[in-house]
């Protein structure tokens, strides 16, 4: 049985704000929101964490990338934006299902 919360809110076992959604990937509001627009972008397989991204996997993270682009346009903070992925602990993982932070509608200034 899988245990894991994203896989669930794919299927709709547990309940989520959906952005979008289609064959390859599902987008919802993070519900602890770091920034005024705070989504998260999953692909609906399962990959525990970025390290686990093969050559196999090469359409589809480009294909989030169109999507969040699609979505900077349509939610209107185009070209001001934000994408992180923490992969492992000690980068701030918590949930081992890949995710892209998407962050936006304030000033983060630069990286560090
Ligand atoms: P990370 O720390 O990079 O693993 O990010 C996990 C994110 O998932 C956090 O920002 C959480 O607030 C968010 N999160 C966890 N469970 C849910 C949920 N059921 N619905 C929406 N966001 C969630
Ligand atoms: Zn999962």
């Amino acid at each position: 049985m899988n245990e894991c919360v994203f896989c669930k809110i794919v299927d709709g076992e547990v309940p989520s704000k959906r952005v979008y959604e289609d064959g390859l990937c599902f987008a919802f509001f993070d519900k602890s929101p770091l920034a005024p627009t705070h989504f998260l972008v999953i692909p609906k397989k399962h990959l525990a964490c970025a390290a686990d991204i093969t050559e196999a996997d090469a359409m589809t993270v480009g294909h989030i990338y169109a999507v969040i682009a699609m979505l900077s346009r349509v939610l209107g903070f185009a070209d001001n934006y934000r994408v992180v992925t923490n992969c492992g602990a000690k980068a701030g993982q918590t949930v081992q299902h890949l995710h892209f932070h998407v962050l936006a509608g304030k000033d983060f200034g630069s990286f560090n």
